[in-house]
Formats: C-alpha cells, sequence, structure tokens
C-alpha cells in the first residue's frame, strides 16, 4: 500500500510494527548431540531516535515505530525547525495508553541536546537521520560507548533511462521524483543520466513539464512548495550559482507568491559532466541535472559515480538488463520501471557509501533494533 501523505505514513508504519511485534522470531540450530540450541531476539533497552525536519512524522513513525515493537524504550531527538509533530505525536501516543518512559521527547539543538544524547552512557542503540558531517559526528560519539549506530544518510540519487524506455511513462517520475517536497527529500532524484540517442527529446520533455510547474503555498496543493528557511534556500541558491557554467534547459517563470515562505524556483540543468559540482553533492532542493551516456558500461559508472548510494531507478524494456543493472547499481533500493514504488512502510530502506549504513523500514528494520543472544543448553 502506498504512503502518500506524510500523516497516513506514520499511522501506516505504527500499524505495521504493531502488527510484526509478535511475529519476530529466534531460530532453533542443529547441533551436537545432546544440546538444544536456539536464538533470542531482543531489545537493545534505550535507544536513541535522532531525526530531520523534512519528513519529520514518517521518520519517526519507521525509527520509533520499529524500535518499541522490539520493547526498547525510545529517546526521541527532533529538528529544531520541525519538533512540534514529534511533541504531538508523544502527547498522542501517550493518550493512547503507552507506558510512561516508554517514548520521551527531547527538543532542542542538535549542538546540545543531539550531542548528548549521542555521547549518553545509558544510550544502547542509536538510529540517526540527517547529514553525512553530522552521522559521522553521531557515529564517532555512539563508538566511545561501543554502541551501534544505524545511519540514515543523504544521497544523490539517479535514474537511467535507456533508449527503448517508455518516456511518457517515466516523465512524471522523472520531474516528480526531483521537485517533491521542494527536493527536500534524502531520496530525492538529482541526476537523470539518458541514452544519448533520446536526450534531446527527454529534455525537451522535461523541460515542458518543468514550463508548467506551480510553485506556491504547499497547502494550496501547488507542484512546489517553498524551502524550509531562510538557510536552505541561500543553500541551494549558492548551488545554483554553481551552476553558472551549465545550460538551464528549464525554469518556470514565478508567479505572484506569498510574502513569507523561501521559494525558489525549480531548475532543469544541462551540459554537466559527471564530476561537476551538481552532478555529486546533495543538493536538498528542486534542482536536477541530465547527463547523456553512451552504453551500459557508462550508464552505470556514471550512477556509481557519486559517495552516495541510496536510491536508483532504471528504465528500461529489456529484462536481462533490468536484472544486471539491479546488481551492478550501488544502491540501498533499486526501482525497474519506476522511481520509490509508492514508498511502501514494507520495503527496507537505507544506503551504501555515504548514504549510510543499516536498514530501517519493512521487516528488516526489527533485527536492526534487536540484539541477538544464543542459547545453548547441554541436556545429555
Ligand atoms: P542535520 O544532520 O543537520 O540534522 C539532523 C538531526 O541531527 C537534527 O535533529 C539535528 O538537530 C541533529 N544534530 C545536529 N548536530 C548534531 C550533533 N552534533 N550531534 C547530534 N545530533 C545533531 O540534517 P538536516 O539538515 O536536518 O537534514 C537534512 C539531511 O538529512 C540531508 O542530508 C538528507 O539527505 C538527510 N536525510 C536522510 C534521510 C534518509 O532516510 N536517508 C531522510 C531524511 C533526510
Amino acid at each position: 500500500m502506498a504512503t502518500g501523505s506524510p500523516r497516513l505514513a506514520l499511522a501506516r508504519y505504527m500499524e505495521f510494527y504493531g502488527g510484526a511485534a509478535d511475529k519476530l522470531m529466534g531460530e532453533t540450530i542443529p547441533y551436537l548431540d545432546g544440546y538444544t540450541v536456539y536464538t533470542l531476539r531482543e531489545p537493545h533497552g534505550v535507544t536513541g531516535h535522532i531525526v530531520p525536519w523534512n519528513y519529520p512524522m514518517q521518520i519517526i513513525g519507521r525509527s520509533v515505530g520499529a524500535a518499541l515493537a522490539t520493547g526498547n524504550a525510545c529517546v526521541l531527538k527532533p529538528a529544531e525547525d520541525a519538533c512540534l509533530t514529534a511533541l504531538a505525536f508523544a502527547s498522542l501516543a501517550k493518550e493512547a495508553g503507552l507506558p510512561d518512559g516508554a517514548l520521551n521527547v527531547v527538543p532542542g539543538l542538535g549542538s546540545e541536546a543531539g550531542a548528548a544524547l549521542s555521547a549518553h552512557p545509558g544510550v544502547q542503540h542509536i538510529s540517526f537521520t540527517g547529514s553525512v558531517a553530522t552521522g559521522a559526528a553521531v557515529q564517532a560519539a555512539a563508538a566511545a560507548n561501543v554502541v551501534p549506530v544505524t545511519l540514515e544518510l543523504g544521497g544523490k540519487s539517479p535514474q537511467l533511462v535507456f533508449a527503448d524506455a517508455d518516456l511518457d511513462a517515466a516523465l512524471p517520475f522523472l520531474v516528480n521524483a526531483g521537485i517533491q517536497n521542494c527536493g527536500q527529500t534524502c531520496s530525492a532524484s538529482s541526476r537523470i543520466l539518458v541514452e544519448r540517442s533520446r536526450y534531446d527529446e527527454l529534455l525537451t520533455k522535461m523541460a515542458e513539464r518543468y514550463a508548467a510547474l506551480r510553485v506556491g503555498r504547499a497547502v494550496d496543493d501547488f507542484d512546489v512548495g517553498p524551502l524550509i528557511s531562510a538557510k536552505q534556500r541561500d543553500l541551494v541558491a549558492g548551488f545554483l550559482d554553481q551552476g553558472s557554467d551549465l545550460e538551464v534547459a528549464a525554469r518556470p517563470i514565478l508567479g505572484d507568491l506569498p510574502e513569507a515562505g523561501y521559494y525558489i524556483a525549480p531548475t532543469l540543468f544541462a551540459g554537466a559532466s559527471g564530476d561537476h559540482a551538481l552532478a555529486q553533492q546533495e543538493i536538498f532542493g528542486p534542482v536536477q541535472v541530465v547527463i547523456p551516456f553512451d552504453d551500459e558500461a557508462e550508464a552505470v559508472r556514471l550512477a556509481n559515480g557519486t559517495d552516495y548510494g541510496l536510491v536508483a531507478s532504471v528504465w528500461t524494456r529489456d529484462g536481462a538488463r533490468q536484472m544486471r543493472l539491479a546488481r551492478a547499481i550501488k544502491a540501498g533500493q533499486v526501482f525497474i520501471n519506476n522511481y520509490g514504488a509508492g514508498g511502501g512502510v514494507e520495503l527496507p530502506f537505507g544506503g551504501v557509501g555515504k548514504s549510510g549504513h543499516g536498514r530501517e523500514k519493512g521487516f528488516e528494520a526489527l533485527y536492526g533494533f534487536t540484539t541477538l543472544k544464543t542459547v545453548a543448553a547441554c541436556h545429555g
């Protein structure tokens, strides 16, 4: 089932993990005569959850939901710019009967509350979602206590479009995956790699879609809303400056915008090489680059040619190529002829490389939030 709105996604995580709580099992292991050996899945104890501002409810749901379902107590540190959802969620959880102490919210600055949580000796597991630099600092702090860490970090996710692709089916995904939440999505697709024979056609069609994008208040259901803060707008504007040597393939003209709100025009760039800053760095704004490739080997090289490895998609009708690329691409999720698969709560999610390690979402997350104990009984 797709998880369209963030509110629905939070509820879905609670349903999924509530239902999964009594389905996580250990194993019996055939061993020497006279022994019975089995494994137990046990909670870590107290788990820390440090979350970002971009999808606060969804990320709380996937992280806290799985940790609570496996019997952990949670200390949740929301982002400075989006802490009210965490407090509202905790208050609803209390109303629903969650025992005192099972879920604790500690709002505050990252450098104070987040750093204190990461280094706290009473915490036995940390789930961090956010930027690479902060994730590395959290991991280093946790290492001092020899505490396991799950890192869900950024991305520079590509969509690979081959000459035989159904371009009309791909187009909405090619564009929407870049502009959703104004590009403030870890799994945003900011690189479109296209086989050269369809480069002009793809660029023209994407540019048409860009031209039709309506920018305005998200609550009025415009295609692109504002960025979260002046800081984020300045960051994205800085990246747009770095693209001054590129061709602007499309940038819609902004109409009348509300005075409040940090709006920025979505921009489609062409003419970038794979090692251009805009093809390498996570922008976290509505900016995409289109890069041509000549053959499958070059497509894979480009796809794998960043520090990140979160998500990728492959658009082709060739079944053998679909299977080859699903293996060749370095990413935590590979989509074939779609992008994101509706973001289902059931699908394990996480990255390789600087996109992080460990998996959240799906049943897989339950393993990360538990520790395995082996029991060997010698009974003759
Ligand atoms: P951020 O790293 O600045 O902040 C994330 C969280 O860490 C916030 O709660 C913040 O207060 C806290 N924090 C900051 N400094 C800290 C410190 N020294 N010690 C402990 N905690 C600290 O990230 P952001 O700007 O809020 O979020 C954007 C980033 O998050 C992007 O890179 C994006 O790709 C990533 N992200 C990843 C996923 C994923 O699932 N892979 C999902 C959403 C966002």
